[in-house]
């Protein structure tokens, strides 16, 4: 069995249990993942515990860009966006079916964003920081250019353009990939955990208490070190800690929109103004188009954040101011996400202006917290905590230096993009002989990558639709301590945003596979298909 195998959580939690581990990280997002993977590539005895699903907290609710954040220039941010800028290639060459190359057209207008002049020193600013190749970096367009790029532009309006270099890829998915390259590098991995307590000798933490959200149960975790990468939640953990003091997390909320390509064909990913100067990018994605982000302050309920009408409304008048042709309308949204920015507080500065640089912090009692920074700077991050848990406490060890920019993420094993281009070929391939549309390759090697053929040789007769599901399904049980519909439909597949009509089509095979595999009797199976139903109405219900 694989070491996160869904069916292999009570040993998890036994191991869990009785071992004494070096460190200990609470939160499962793409922090706590990177951490995760380099400690136990290190050589550190690892164990990292989330509360709810892997990636169910910011980590799945991002642009899903891998990219430097220009607008952190404007902020004079060099030093974020040199470190984030440098990472984007590292990751692309760590994951090129998940971190993909996308040019992003910025269009430049006559009365409003930023002038040519500008916008040309700070794209070559922006490439000179992150080393970008000659080949790669910034045009500057005229007007016909640019809106041949992008024929949705209005010609009246727009002056020119620039197109630059920047990676997309599924966040939720990438945190996943790094989590079980962790487990494969010997971290100890479980989802449906809470840390509720901690545990002190001496005034010092040597271990957690946490809550077991599906079997009910509570236990205890032993660790020399206990590091919280709790995202959102990381004040929560301090005042549980009785160290909240002096800096403190400042919440800002980001909330993204769906609709079908058709309603906003936009041919490639664009980052254009909304009324306010806010910058908003519109990605093509699948059979989708996603638009986002607002970015509001947010003191509500952290675990239950969606899109209001206010957040909607927003953006579908960004949309239609630089794509008047799109006549969005608030009927058009397929689907929608919101997530929280778990940045520091600066007082008087606004939820735009915040840095998005990460701060640690420690306490007393030796509990490490990390807050702040961005997926793209997932594994800087990491590094820079691990080397301060080893200076800390195992200095005696001959320990390894960092390495995780040469360990590659499960389901890779592409040389480069032109590599998971062939590879995606071969599965159309194989997907048109089943008679499946074409999407489902896109669908499948963007997931999943290499580990596509481990689903397709699963396939049994039947419906080849249902069957490419449950198949699916079963890798995710085996392969990625999927407990729950909603971690299938939404983090493992991303199928609740960009393919949500297809959820209705094969939720009973997905539901009766669970059953099937679980025991599930009819009355868990109802609550889960509600829990599932709730969720599809989330999407589109703005209040
Ligand atoms: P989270 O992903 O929130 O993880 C924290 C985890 O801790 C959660 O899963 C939570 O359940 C768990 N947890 C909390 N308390 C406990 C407990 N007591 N016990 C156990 N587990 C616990 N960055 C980019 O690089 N590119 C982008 O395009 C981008 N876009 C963004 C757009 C938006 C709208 C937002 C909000 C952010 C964006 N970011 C982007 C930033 C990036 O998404 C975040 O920096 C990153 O996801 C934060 O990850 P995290 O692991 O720190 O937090």
């Amino acid at each position: 069995m694989e070491n996160l195998s869904s069916f292999n959580r009570p040993q998890i939690i036994q191991n869990l249990k009785t071992e004494r581990y070096d460190l200990l990280i609470i939160g499962g997002g793409i922090t706590g993942a990177g951490i995760a993977l380099d400690a136990a590539s290190r050589g550190l005895r690892t164990a990292l515990v989330e509360k709810n699903d892997i990636a169910s907290g910011t980590s799945s609710r991002s642009t899903k860009l891998i990219h430097g954040g220009l607008r952190y220039l404007k902020q004079l941010e060099f030093g974020l966006v040199k470190e984030v800028g440098t990472e984007r290639a590292v990751l692309h060459r760590l994951a090129p079916h998940l971190v993909v190359p996308e040019k992003m057209l910025l269009p430049l207008y006559e009365k409003r964003g930023f002038g040519s002049l500008l916008t040309s020193l700070g794209l070559k600013l922006y490439d000179w920081l992150a080393g970008v190749k000659p080949a790669d970096q910034r045009k500057m367009l005229t007007k016909k250019q640019t809106v041949e790029y992008e024929p949705l532009l209005r010609p009246d309006e727009v002056k020119g353009g620039a197109i630059y270099a920047e990676y997309r890829t599924d966040d939720a998915r990438l945190t996943i990939e790094i989590i079980k390259t962790a487990a494969q590098h010997g971290a100890e991995v479980i989802n449906y955990c809470c840390v509720t307590d901690f545990i002190y000798r001496e005034e010092k933490i040597i271990g957690v208490r946490v809550k077991n959200e599906i079997e009910g149960n509570g236990f205890e975790i032993r660790a020399t070190i206990v590091v919280s990468a709790a995202g959102p939640w990381v004040d929560e953990l301090r005042e549980i800690n009785h160290s909240k003091k002096g800096k403190r997390l400042h919440l800002t909320k980001g909330v993204h929109i769906v609709v079908a390509r058709d309603s906003l064909p936009v041919k490639q990913a664009i980052y254009f103004d909304a009324e306010d100067g806010r910058m908003i990018f519109a990605i093509p994605r699948g059979p989708t188009t996603y638009v986002g982000t607002t970015d509001t302050n947010y003191t509500g309920n952290k675990d239950e954040v969606y899109a209001s009408l206010e957040d909607a409304v927003y953006l579908v008048r960004a949309v239609n101011r630089t794509f008047p042709e799109a006549k969005l309308m608030l009927a058009d949204i397929e689907s929608s996400w919101a997530g929280l920015r778990p940045l520091i507080h600066e007082e008087g500065k606004s939820a735009s202006e915040l840095s998005r640089k990460d701060e640690i912090f420690e306490s007393p009692t030796g509990l490490i917290s990390i807050a702040g920074g961005k997926l793209t700077g997932y594994r800087k991050m990491a590094e820079r905590i691990v080397d301060l848990v080893i200076d800390k406490s195992f200095q005696d060890r001959s320990l390894k230096d960092c390495i995780t920019d040469r360990i590659h993420l499960l389901g890779s094993g592409f040389k480069n993009y032109d590599e998971v281009r062939s590879y995606r070929s071969i599965v159309l391939d194989h997907i048109r002989k089943l008679g499946l549309p074409d999407v489902y390759a896109y669908y499948l090697v963007s997931n999943f990558g290499k580990q596509t053929d481990l689903i397709l040789k699963d396939i049994k007769g039947g419906d080849p639709e249902m069957e490419l599901f449950k198949a699916g399904l079963r890798f995710t049980f085996r392969n990625e301590l999927v407990i729950k519909p909603l971690d299938f439909f939404v983090r493992r597949t991303g199928m609740l945003y960009f393919y949500k009509n297809r959820i209705a089509q094969v939720k009973d095979a997905v539901l009766g596979e669970f059953q099937e595999q679980f025991g599930w009797d009819a009355v868990k199976r109802n609550i889960e298909e509600e829990n599932l139903e709730k969720a599809i109405i989330k999407v589109t219900d703005f209040k």
